[in-house]
């Protein structure tokens, strides 16, 4: 969409701007900032551009051009334009804060998605009543329409200058920056050690909230002090930044953790331990539904069940490569004098269970599968709900198959993949992550390795993005990231393609020629960590679970006391009929106890009225408060029968 220009410079006082598809046209200054160059061009809408790309790099408008370069304007509507408005209201917030709150300390505040965050260290950590006052003043400072100034000087004078102003964390990053000289951005008595680029000024900024606080370790170090963050949010315009609130108020509504708490599914404990799961009765009715339909999907699909213990040798993990690359993950204990790795991944006993007998071409693929139980360490500030957990339970399996047979195999696993997503109702999005610094294994390797994934996915005509650098690191892989109901996208799947472990692990079969050969490994997983997984889950149906799904499908609710004896019987038809029950029969009004029912978000009230009980019949009544007509026992069993195997 953007408009492209190209400047030649061809003396010092004369520029040949091409605009793309059009003639050449001369400009007439020296050194003309990006801004003056796009005024001289008549550039169209030049009000909502707020940055400029300078060959593909992120600049200022008032960045001068000094040489034949690409030039093209950046909208704020753009995802780079959002970033920079971001980015640059997080500065704005910094002034309005320092201005406010004597001896408060900046750090740093970059854009983040819908918005941005500052930490501050303050003798106090700031209060959610703290941010009417903030906003206000940032206001003000928005209505003065300060120009954001660029200013570059050595890291000695910067040091001093910041060290003069008390602000001692810019000088710790300035030290470790290492650079000669470092940038400065001041936007009236606000100065910050900056990169850029900014919007042109202060009064660019049309929409803006203060969101929430929170605590966080300067540099995410738990040995550091404990900062005060300050989140926001910034649009475009006054219409974003209202559609983006109302989406927000709808989160909340169906925040996990509250939903978690109101439906009796899970909770987490300080005297327990961060990122720590306990699940509760109904959490466990609904992980123990997903764990019956992961297992028997996968047999149906070829899989083999297993299981390895908990924890492993260290020497193993050496050997694995995980120790090296994925230590500062691990948890390590000592049994006997010998040190044992908890299994952050599966891959290891299933290799071994390979490796238990002589492995023919005819007995591959070799495909296990574990509901594994892993610990990871997360740090304790990225830690949230069941979305970010350190004990979790992945439904892994690995492939292990012959170098032939890797492609129909990953086309198996995303066929799964779209089947599990559909019966769970979830949109997803493809992602190919490639090699990271930090990986084990050859070039080629790793080369054949993401050809496969690619080859796959090109098969399949499913479209997918790049993420380079982003892989395991014993392999590429492909990510799932699916949509939830708030067009919010989650990771969970992913697909990695392995040539590496088995090496390590000197996996090999017999091939029809006699030959030992080294077969393939895929690591795969569908729903990815079930904690996480039933987290998106909640959110998405907002804790209205499918019938399927529902921990207690349907509870049977008394008028009078009269009523208890048939609704007593009921309840024991149903629970004989296999369905998921509960029984209300308190002495309280009826009214009650439907709108408990209905919190609950339970999908089928009973209510056993005289009616009921003299003929021997119920009426069904949905949580949505629609009534169903009068209908047999069997009948009512019938029902629920066939929407749960609808899985609706
Ligand atoms: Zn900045
Ligand atoms: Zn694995």
């Amino acid at each position: 969409m953007d408009a492209l220009f190209r400047f030649k410079k061809v003396t010092c006082k004369e520029m040949k701007i091409q605009l793309k598809d059009k003639p050449l046209q001369d400009i007439h200054s020296e050194r003309p900032t990006a801004h003056e160059a796009l005024q001289q061009l008549n550039l169209k809408n030049l009000d909502r551009v707020v940055a400029v790309k300078i060959n593909g790099e992120n600049r200022d408008l008032t960045a001068e051009i000094e040489a034949d370069c690409e030039l093209e304007p950046v909208y704020l509507d753009s995802e780079d334009g959002l970033e920079i408005l971001r980015h640059s209201t997080s500065h704005v917030m910094a002034m309005a804060v320092k201005a406010l709150f004597r001896g408060v300390k900046v750090t740093i505040g970059p854009a983040i998605e819908n918005g941005f965050y500052y930490d501050f260290d303050y003798e106090r950590p700031f209060r959610e009543d703290d941010l009417p006052k903030i906003e206000d003043k940032m206001k003000e400072i928005i209505k003065e329409d300060h120009p954001f100034i660029r200013k570059e000087i050595s890291s000695r004078e910067a040091i001093n200058f910041f060290r003069e102003e008390g602000e001692d964390y810019k000088v710790e990053l300035i030290n470790d920056l290492k650079e000669e000289k470092v940038t400065l951005y001041t936007q009236g008595n606000f100065t910050d050690l900056c990169r850029g680029p900014h919007i042109l000024s202060t009064g660019r900024i049309k929409a803006f909230h203060l969101t929430s606080v929170a605590g966080a370790y300067w540099r995410g170090d738990e040995n550091r002090p404990m900062l005060s963050r300050i989140y926001g949010v910034a649009f475009e315009d006054r219409k974003q930044l209202k559609k983006h609130l109302q989406r927000l108020e709808e989160a909340k509504k169906r925040d996990h953790v509250k939903l978690g708490k109101e439906l009796g599914l899970f909770s987490t404990h300080e005297e327990i331990g961060s990122g720590l799961v306990v699940w509760h009765p109904k959490g466990c009715i609904l992980r123990h539904i997903i764990e019956e339909f992961e297992i028997r999907e996968h047999f149906k699909r070829g899989y083999e069940l297993v299981k390895g213990p908990q924890i492993l040798k260290t020497e193993l993990w050496k050997k694995s490569g995980h120790f090296e690359n994925y230590r500062e993950n691990m948890y390590f204990t000592e049994v006997d004098n010998q040190s044992y790795g908890i299994k952050p991944m599966n891959c290891l006993s299933h290799m071994l269970i390979y490796k238990s007998e002589i492995r023919s071409y005819r007995d591959l693929p070799k495909r296990y599968f574990e509901l594994g139980l892993v610990h990871r360490h997360e740090r304790s500030g990225v830690l949230r709900g069941l979305l970010r957990v350190r004990e979790f339970t992945q439904d892994d399996a690995h492939i292990i198959c012959t170098p032939e047979q890797l492609n129909s195999e990953i086309k198996g696993v995303l066929e799964f993949i779209k089947d599990v997503m559909g019966v769970f109702q979830f949109d997803y999005e493809l992602e190919i992550s490639t090699r990271p610094e930090k990986s084990i294994g050859s070039d080629e390797d790793w080369e054949r390795a993401t050809q496969a994934l690619i080859k796959a996915m090109k098969d399949h005509q499913l479209p997918y993005d790049i993420n380079e650098g982003d892989g395991a690191f014993y392999g590429p892989k492909i990510d799932v990231k699916l949509k939830d109901a708030l067009d919010r996208t989650w990771q969970c799947a992913t697909v990695q393609c392995d040539f590496t472990l088995p090496e390590r692990f000197n996996l090999v079969y017999i091939d029809k020629d006699g030959q030992k050969r080294r077969p393939a490994m895929i690591h795969r997983v569908v729903l990815g960590a079930l904690e996480r997984f039933i987290g998106v889950l909640i959110e998405h149906h907002g804790g209205a679970f499918p019938l399927w799904l529902s921990p207690v499908q349907t509870t049977v609710l008394t008028v009078t006391d009269r009523n208890i004896p048939y609704g007593e019987m009921i309840l024991k038809v149903l629970k004989s009929a296999d369905i998921r029950a509960e029984g209300d029969f308190r002495n309280e009004k009826l009214g009650l106890k439907v709108r408990e029912a209905q919190l609950q978000k339970i999908p089928y009230m009973l209510i056993i009225g005289d009616k009921e009980t003299e003929k021997e019949g119920l009426t069904p009544r949905l949580r949505s408060g629609r009534n169903l007509p009068f209908m047999t026992q069997g009948e009512f069993i019938d029902l629920i029968n066939e929407e749960c195997r609808q899985r609706r």
